[in-house]
């Protein structure tokens, strides 16, 4: 008797085009899915976001950090509306998942590659001759955005504000120990720490002495710290604070070509909550409901999440149809091309059918 491998993946397509690149990445999941057999993905689908927040004051129902803890992944659109501040989606969704039911997705996984085909704005060449290729691994739950600090002399001229960024122990050097792995589970084995520490007295002190004690348990990666990106081809595995990586993944989105195609998973290590993946961009107002959305970070998305349930095989079609949708000039406007995101969508998943 054949068993089928059954995994349960909560879809919430949120807002904006975070609707209708979903709707690809799930096209894409169901098209592997037929084609390679032996597992089966089961998606329920939930309808957090705007909409729900403008009925009922609230972005997410009751109790639904308990349901989203019933599957064993989660696939996520993009949330955010053009009459409700941001910030109300962070605290409401986005970081509760992450801070889910006291497990953490500490690690947010972001790779950037210049794919064939695509004309970045600005080329980066490797060492080894070839484009571009980075893993960027940013803290995902302390450091500068852990919400602390406050507020004195409110509204007076010598009004004063902190924000204080936490950094633990525990918190680095777990989030290390994945980017030691994850470098040493590539190539060229080389892991980049980038702190401040030169310019601050704790926090990224901790960093760098923390680095330096995991390094000794994985001799066969080629680790560094340095105090600040400077030369963007030396680059593989690229690990950094909450805030550092925020900002030097989206520079590393624009570096490969358009937002549009850069994907991210938010992992729990520990596997003992669902693990989140999403395209890095957001909900998208000015193209959303045309048809225009480019629906790579998506469909790659899709493809990690594949692979962190253990589908590789499924995760390498899903992968090299995209890349050789790209190769084949099948692109959206983002990128330069003319492709709708219907057409962008079914090129992939006709390659995924082809593909041996
Ligand atoms: P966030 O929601 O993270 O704050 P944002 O709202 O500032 O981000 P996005 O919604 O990501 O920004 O959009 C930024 C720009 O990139 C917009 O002009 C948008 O049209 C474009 N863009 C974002 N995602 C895509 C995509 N998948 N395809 C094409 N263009 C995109
Ligand atoms: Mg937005």
């Amino acid at each position: 008797m054949s068993s089928t491998r059954i995994h349960k993946v909560a879809v919430i397509p949120g807002d904006g085009i975070g609707i209708e690149v979903t709707a690809a990445a799930i096209e894409a999941l169901k098209t592997v899915q037929a084609k390679v057999g032996g597992f089966e993905l089961v998606f329920t689908e939930y309808n957090y976001g705007s909409r729900l927040y403008k009925e009922t004051g609230s972005y997410t129902p009751k109790d639904w950090l308990d349901t989203l803890s019933r599957h064993d992944a989660i696939f996520f659109g993009a949330v955010g509306d053009p009459d409700v501040p941001d910030h109300i989606s962070l605290w409401q969704l986005i970081l509760p998942m992450r801070y889910m039911l006291d497990f953490f997705q500490y690690v947010n996984v972001r790779p950037s590659i210049v794919f064939e085909g695509i004309d970045p704005p600005t080329r980066c060449a490797t060492p080894a001759g070839g484009e571009l290729d980075w893993v960027m691994l940013r803290e995902n739950t302390e450091g500068e955005y852990a919400g602390q600090g406050g507020r004195s002399h409110v509204g007076h001229p010598h009004e004063v504000a902190t924000e204080v960024a936490i950094f633990s122990r525990i918190g680095i050097e777990r989030f290390l120990r994945f980017a030691f792995e994850t470098a040493q589970n590539r190539p060229r084995k080389l892991l980049t720490v980038v702190t401040k520490s030169n310019a601050q007295r704790y926090g990224l002190v901790l960093w760098d002495e923390v680095a330096a004690e995991v390094a000794k348990d994985f001799p066969d990666v080629d680790a560094m710290t340095v105090r600040m990106v400077s030369k963007p081809q030396t680059l593989d595995v690229i690990a950094a604070t909450n805030l550092h990586a925020d900002i030097l993944s989206d520079l590393a989105a624009a570096l490969s070509g358009s937002i549009g195609i850069a994907p991210s998973s938010n992992l729990d290590p520990t596997r003992k909550a669902p693990s989140l993946f999403e395209p890095v961009h957001g909900a998208a107002f000015d193209i959303m409901g045309k048809d225009l959305a480019n629906p790579v970070a998506a469909i790659w998305s899709a493809s990690e999440m594949l692979r962190w349930l253990g589908e590789d095989r499924a995760a390498d079609l899903v992968y090299e149809a995209m890349k050789s949708s790209l190769r084949a000039g099948k692109k959206t406007r983002d990128l330069g091309g003319t492709l709708s995101t219907t057409e962008a969508t079914k090129a992939i998943c006709d390659l995924i059918q082809e593909i041996e």
